[in-house]
């Protein structure tokens, strides 16, 4: 029998900002995180070691498996050079609102991290960047006020050192559990980033499956260039909602990165494989380092 697949593990192992936030849970992760997995639109088993390999996209129709906000730290930016940022940043349950708190330790056990938002700095070709990434698996990517305020401090950082900033988004919207402290968030990221659109420092805005809620209608709307992975769920409300509010029926891939692009809302579409040389080229065109030195 082949040893138990580690690949998720040697994912982590090789991201090197992975001093965890938490001790990570005893046992690994049954299902999804097995040794072969089934790709959901065509039902193909594939080998995760291949997926994984493969950017986590089906190496036979294309679908594109949700990414942790690791994996796509590994992604776009270069080997060794992540350094986290507010890594004991952690949320508490302000509001006493039932099973907040429980549902939240569950999250930190299952994820090992304490957020569902990972920022830092790091490397992107020849450029420093600092980077956010939301996790959808740690409770739906769901923005409080410790995403909020690790992205509102990302972007001063970044305004600091001046260097771009690039976020992930992947997220249901705002974290209904905390309410009002949720919703404040909207405005203190939107206003943070003016600030770095001041400085003359570029923000690229990246919308993965699913942006939706108070994150869209928020920062990752706010971008100086939208960008979107194909196929990806982009919207503020979802269509069942709308279809109800309306009373008619919507048109075909509504909501999807290629329907949202078509009505002007996101400016480029790029592939997983191809992310990471477009933000290359992006930066280097944007040359934000004279407008920064202005
Ligand atoms: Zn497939």
């Amino acid at each position: 029998m082949p040893k138990k697949d580690s690949s998720l593990k040697k994912v982590k192992e090789t991201t090197p900002e992975s001093a965890p936030a938490v001790k990570p849970a005893e046992k690994p992760a049954a299902a999804p995180h097995g040794l072969w997995v089934k790709c959901k639109p065509c039902e193909h088993i594939i080998y995760t070691k291949e997926l994984i390999a493969n950017a986590k996209i089906c190496p036979k129709c294309g679908y594109y498996f949700r990414m942790t906000a690791r994996e796509r730290i590994s992604l776009l930016t270069e080997p060794e050079s992540f350094k986290e940022y507010d890594v004991e940043m952690k949320s508490v349950n302000r509001l006493n609102f039932p099973d907040y708190t429980k549902r939240y330790e569950g999250a930190r056990k299952k994820m090992s991290m304490n957020e569902c938002l990972v920022s830092g700095e790091a490397m992107l070709g020849e450029h420093k960047i600092v980077i956010c990434v939301l996790d959808f698996d740690f409770m739906g990517g769901s923005m409080g006020s410790v995403c909020g305020e690790k992205i509102t401090r990302a972007v001063e950082k970044a305004i600091k050192k001046e260097c771009p900033v690039i976020i992930v988004s992947a997220s249901g919207g705002a974290r209904m559990q905390e309410g009002i402290f949720s919703l404040m968030q909207m405005a203190k990221t939107s206003a943070a980033l003016a600030e770095l659109s001041k400085a003359g420092l570029p923000f690229i805005s990246i919308m993965v499956d699913p942006t939706t809620g108070g994150v869209t209608a928020s920062f990752a709307m706010l971008g100086d260039i939208n960008m979107a992975e194909p196929k990806a769920l982009i919207g503020f409300a979802g269509p069942r909602v709308i279809e109800q509010t309306i009373r008619e029926k919507l048109p075909a891939g509504f909501q999807l990165s290629e329907f949202v692009q078509n009505h002007g809302m996101i400016d480029i579409i790029v592939t997983r494989k191809e992310m990471k040389s477009t933000l290359n080229k992006l930066l280097t065109f944007l040359d934000y380092t004279k407008a920064a030195n202005k």
